[in-house]
């Protein structure tokens, strides 16, 4: 779906190839792009016509076990990261999938599995080393550029290219996770127990919401494959023995077609949707926040649920509370800190035929989900959607946000991304 013929691609090897391609591309005005993992819908991590920075190569971990911190150069994945930590019994929440990239899962805020026990991977995020768009190398912390560092907690790759993160690390080693299903006629029954539950939960107890379809895979039963469902994915991070207890309220409510919930190394869980989505695919998805799930938003989502389109279509909500609610909404520009719920609508398929087919269920379902929205989105599962989006995204954080940009980055060098335009400091005569 993404087709851009960048004029060079530099697989920069260290720090000083990432300041030399800055150089490189402002002092030729070339267009200019930051690659982490490859993972962006909209695909911001390349560009046509100009210099994609490549940040494959920088793939150095190392883990202060005493401390509890790592180290992440940028080109790493989440599953590099979490598999060095997990020989610690050690983890930094992340995304739900191991090929997603450190860099732009981070810089956009980052949610997943362990986001209600521990929060968002930006409230992990220590420091950072960055090239700044003159070719500066600097370190961003609550110490050092305190404005910079709160504008990479959400604020994307507006600032310069980040050449390595530091992050704090939690007693994160065996989970009890996995899914549970439901016939997709029970969904709204679902749907009404779900918000209930989930927003009440114990914090160490994370669940997201998901319609898919079963992958015709050997680990499930073959008279399920097929078929469309609604399913919770689990991921229990507290004590193992006190499990059950927690769990015992899920299987109360409704015994489900497939039980999935068993304990494992947390990376197994991490990793436990890779296969489902290879590289390639035709990719178009559609975000909000909801601060609610109301009897009407639900019916939406029922009605739209039993159209997906595509077996990889999907529909995820990611419970945002717990942690999350921890952090006040101006404290990063993660703004929505006091919804309950990210909506990602995802239109998924390997046949470019079917290209229009998955855009066109994932748009008219987000639209008619919208009206009930708290009015923007996380900016990571956005598509290339204009201005007036990026600024829903960042609410009243968008001043601040310009206000650093135009410090930082005064000529948007860095603006293939969810660009937030520099604002220029007023001149007194
Ligand atoms: C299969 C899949 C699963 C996902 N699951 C989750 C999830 O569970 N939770 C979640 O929060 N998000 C998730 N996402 C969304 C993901 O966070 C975004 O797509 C993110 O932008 C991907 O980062 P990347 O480095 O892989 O992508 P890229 O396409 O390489 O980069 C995305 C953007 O980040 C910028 N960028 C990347 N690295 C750097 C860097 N080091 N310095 C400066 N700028 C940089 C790029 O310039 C670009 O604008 C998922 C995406 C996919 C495709």
């Amino acid at each position: 779906m993404i087709d851009k013929r960048p004029a060079v691609i530099v697989r920069c090897a260290d720090v000083a190839d990432v300041v030399s391609s800055v150089d490189f591309a402002r002092a030729n005005d070339l267009e200019l792009a930051v690659r982490g993992g490859g993972h962006s819908g909209p695909g911001l991590g390349s560009v046509d016509a100009g210099l994609v920075i490549d940040l494959s190569q920088l793939r150095d971990i190392r883990i202060d076990p005493d401390r509890r911190t790592v180290r992440v150069a940028g080109g790493c994945t989440l599953g590099e990261l979490d598999r060095a930590t997990h020989e610690f019994g050690l983890a930094t929440p992340s995304g739900i999938m191991s090929t997603t990239g450190v860099g732009g899962l981070t810089l956009g805020g980052g949610t997943g599995h362990l986001s209600r026990h521990y929060g968002l991977t930006v409230d992990n995020l220590l420091r950072v080393d960055m090239v700044l768009a003159d070719g500066a190398v600097v370190s961003a912390s609550a110490g050092e550029h305190p404005d910079l560092f709160w504008a990479v907690r959400g604020g994307g790759g507006n600032f310069g290219v980040v050449t390595s993160f530091e992050f704090r690390l939690h007693p994160v080693d065996t989970v009890v996770g996995g899914p549970t299903f439901w016939p997709i006629e029970r969904a709204t029954d679902v749907l009404r127990w779900y918000r209930d539950f989930i927003t009440s939960a114990p914090r160490e107890l994370n669940g997201f919401f998901a319609f898919m379809t079963i992958p015709p895979a050997p680990m499930f039963p073959p008279e399920l494959r097929g078929q469309k469902v609604c399913g919770i994915i689990w991921c229990y991070s507290g004590p193992t023995e006190h499990a059950d207890a927690v769990f015992a309220p899920v299987r109360a409510f409704a015994a489900p077609t497939l039980d999935g919930i068993q304990p494992m190394p947390y990376p197994a869980l991490q990793s436990s949707f890779d296969a489902l989505v290879p590289a390639g695919l035709q990719w178009y998805w559609k975000a909000d926040f909801f601060a609610e799930l109301s009897d009407d938003a639900i019916a939406q989502h029922v009605a739209h649920g039993n159209e997906m389109p595509t077996p990889l279509s999907s529909m995820h909500l990611y419970p945002i509370s717990g942690a999350v609610h921890d952090v006040a909404a101006d404290e990063t520009p993660w703004a929505f800190r006091q919804a309950d719920f990210a909506q990602v609508i995802g239109g998924v398929d390997p046949d470019p035929a079917n290209r229009a087919l998955v855009t066109d269920w994932a748009k008219d379902y987000w639209a008619d989900l919208h009206p009930h929205s708290a009015g923007g989105a996380y900016v990571n599962m956005m598509m290339d959607e204009g201005q007036d989006r990026i600024r829903a995204a960042y609410g009243a954080n968008y001043d601040r946000l310009a206000a650093i940009k135009g410090e930082y980055d005064p000529g948007n060098l860095f603006h293939i991304n969810q660009n937030i335009r520099p604002a220029m400091p007023a001149v007194h005569t």
